[in-house]
């Protein structure tokens, strides 16, 4: 039988169940086989790796990846993919289909059961768009045993995560990925390769997980409510932004100017100019202030 990444086996499949795909959950199928064999060559994936896959679809990556991983397990939202990924995927018994909202699910649980004898845990996935930050924030916050990420997005969000500052997709996420990771795009993806196909081009990034953090920082949310705060008007200055930030309290605007300077940086700077040093050495200052969220 052909593999599911083809134009004539998907519509087959997308006919045999009368399937229609739902924008609202992102459902654009990988209809080309080269593209995904690419990703995984790049990710250099063998029998000792474990693979989490989100959002399996009609299983077109994820026959691929069982193919050279030693385990597969994805979570899928959509009910109606269930018996459809039962049927398509029922030759392969290193595979595993959660059927769960994969932001709702206890990954943790899920390393530990399913992945106690391999190497080395990784994310494989064509992303639904819609929910590309959350799921990626959340793993790399919450799950730390999970060392590398392959992942097509919308291209757009694919340079946020890699840009370097000063440039124009620079900002508080590609902060927040990159105190995580070191993060670089390797693929360009055409929309021809997806059914339906979308309306974004796509990419794939990739995100390597650094073996020591690049800052110390010992409260990550605070740290990144202060690099989003840098942001919440991109042609603001960093002086301007935070006033909008912190509650009043008697020297609001004193406490601002005072944090900045002990860090050493100029108020009249812009938060797309600032390094991920610079903004550890704000949290720092931050923390020996009288500043509230
Ligand atoms: N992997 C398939 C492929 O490449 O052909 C499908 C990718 S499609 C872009 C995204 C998939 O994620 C859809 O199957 C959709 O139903 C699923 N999905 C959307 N939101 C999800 C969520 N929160 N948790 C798990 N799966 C989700």
């Amino acid at each position: 039988m052909k593999d599911i990444a083809t134009v004539s086996r998907t519509k087959e499949i997308v006919k045999k169940y009368n399937f229609s795909t739902k924008k609202s959950l992102g459902q654009n199928f990988l209809i080309d086989k080269n593209i995904i064999q690419e990703v995984l060559r790049k990710a250099e994936i063998n029998d000792e790796i474990g693979v989490i896959e989100v959002g399996p679809g009609i299983g077109s990556l994820t026959e691929q990846l069982a193919k050279v991983a030693k385990k597969v397990v994805a979570f899928e939202i959509d009910d109606r993919l269930i018996p459809v990924l039962g049927d398509t995927l029922s030759a392969y018994n290193n595979i595993k289909i959660i059927h769960e909202d994969v932001l709702q699910a206890d990954i943790e649980a899920v390393i530990e059961e399913e992945f106690s004898d391999v190497k080395e845990v990784i994310v494989v996935a064509n992303l639904p768009y819609y929910v590309t930050t959350p799921i990626l924030m959340n793993f790399l916050m919450y799950h730390k045993k999970i060392t590398r990420f392959y992942t097509m997005m919308q291209k757009e969000v694919g340079e946020r995560l890699s840009a370097s500052p000063s440039s124009k997709s620079y900002g508080s996420l590609s902060i927040a990925i990159q105190y995580y990771t070191e993060a670089k795009v390797i693929q360009n993806v055409p929309k021809t390769v997806f059914m339906p196909p979308p309306n974004v081009d796509s990419i794939v990034v990739e995100l390597v997980r650094h073996e020591h953090l690049p800052v110390k920082v010992d409260d990550e949310e605070t740290f990144f409510k202060l690099t989003r705060g840098a942001f919440l008007m991109r042609r603001k200055t960093i002086y301007n932004n935070y006033q909008s930030l912190f509650v009043d309290g008697k020297k609001k605007k004193q406490d601002i100017l005072d944090i900045l300077e002990e860090a050493d940086i100029d108020p009249k700077r812009r938060g797309e100019s600032l390094s991920i040093e610079e903004y550890a050495r704000i949290y720092g200052s931050f923390k020996n202030s009288n500043l509230q969220f």
